[in-house]
């Protein structure tokens, strides 16, 4: 039985990688970072049924000794690097925790990975944000970086160190740059989810208005469960390499809103505000991707729609909101 180490096993990619791995006779290790309300800490996991089949061990990506530790234990075949200060919006209130546990933290494992496990296939979760303020119309492996957001500039960091170390050490170090995908298990500081959990207020009446910031900004969006198997893909070639992940399709926040509250039968001309504190000190305007290799070479295609997407989203927080109302 082939054993996986995911660091961020906790948050949305996590959860769904767990579901992929396990369904394929994996054992699945995953780094949990202790925390006060542990209570609440799997609730991804336990949303996709799946909590008590991985196993949680103590250890932070800051913190290379329990990583080594852990890596001496647990002997991982594929290890994916999902951990990080995901939030862009966020890592300009803290942008040395977001170098910190985004960029260093890669660069923590990598090192973990050359001294305790050499032989592992490693993963790195790379974005689309490094691409920023783009140099093309629709971003490939081979597109100039950007980066637009200590968030973009610290995946930067942590991309170009997975490419060093396999240059440099052998290691099968490959970085998957994903474009935007969401699911129900989404942050809800996202945009998607939050206009999908504003979605379900207003049409519950627990709620009236929803606050946005840029309504023109475009982003190429997928379903996380699509994306995680992009990611197991990479690691089943024989040699690690770079892929760009995406769905081609590139749509603006003004048309997802339509989108979602049109699902629930709402106009979101009715309901959406615009809010200036809600605006990007920089923005990145448009993501499009090009992820021809992923497809030549992976076999790899999204094959959630946006429209389905938008559907699920909406229908889970109609259901969560319903569900608190009840208990
Ligand atoms: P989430 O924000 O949902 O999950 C982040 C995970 O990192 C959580 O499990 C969190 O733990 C963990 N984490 C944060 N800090 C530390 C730390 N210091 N030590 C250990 N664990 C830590 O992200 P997603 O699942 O959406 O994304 C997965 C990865 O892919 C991230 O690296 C993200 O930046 C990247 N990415 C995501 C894209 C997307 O559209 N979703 C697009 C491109 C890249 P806790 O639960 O305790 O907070
Ligand atoms: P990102 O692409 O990783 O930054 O994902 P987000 O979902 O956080 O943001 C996507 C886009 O939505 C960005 O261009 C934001 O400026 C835009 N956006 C507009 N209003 C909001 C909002 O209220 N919250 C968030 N998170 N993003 C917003």
């Amino acid at each position: 039985m082939p054993t996986a180490f995911i660091t961020g096993i906790t948050g949305q990619d996590g959860a769904y990688l767990s579901r992929l791995l396990l369904g394929k006779g994996y054992r699945v290790v995953g780094l949990l970072r202790r925390s006060a309300s542990s209570d609440v800490v799997g609730e991804r996991l336990r949303w996709l049924g799946v909590l008590d089949q991985v196993e949680l061990v103590d250890g932070n990506l800051t913190d290379l000794s329990s990583l080594i530790r852990i890596l001496q234990a647990c002997r991982p075949d594929e290890v994916y690097n999902l951990a990080a200060q995901s939030f862009v919006m966020s890592s300009w209130q803290q942008p040395l925790l977001t170098g910190t546990v985004t960029g260093l933290g890669c660069a923590n494992l990598l090192e973990a990975v050359r001294i305790a496990a050499p032989e592992t296939r490693f993963y790195q979760a790379s974005s689309s944000e490094m691409f920023g303020k783009i140099q093309e119309e629709r971003q490939s492996e081979r597109t100039p970086f950007y980066p637009r957001s200590p968030y973009g500039a610290a995946k930067l960091y942590a991309h170009w160190m997975t490419v060093n170390y396999r240059e440099s050490f052998g290691l099968h170090a490959s970085s998957g740059i994903l474009f935007n995908h969401e699911s129900p298990l989404r942050g809800i500081e996202f945009v998607t989810r939050k206009i999908t959990d504003g979605v379900a207020r207003i049409k519950l009446g627990l709620a009236r208005e929803l606050s946005l910031g840029n309504m023109n900004a475009r982003r190429d969006w997928g379903h996380a469960a699509d994306f995680v198997d992009a990611m197991w893909r990479m690691l089943q070639q024989d040699k690690a390499d770079d892929y760009v992940v995406g769905t081609g399709r590139t749509v603006t926040i003004l048309d997802f809103c339509r989108l979602a509250f049109g699902y629930a039968g709402l106009n979101y001309e009715d309901h959406v505000v615009t809010r200036q504190d809600l605006m990007r000190p920089a923005e990145v305007e448009v993501l499009q991707a090009d992820a021809t290799k992923a497809r030549e070479r992976l076999g790899w295609q999204a094959t959630v729609t946006l429209e389905q997407l938008a559907a699920e989203m909406v229908e889970a927080d109609l259901a969560r909101h319903r569900r608190r109302a009840r208990d």
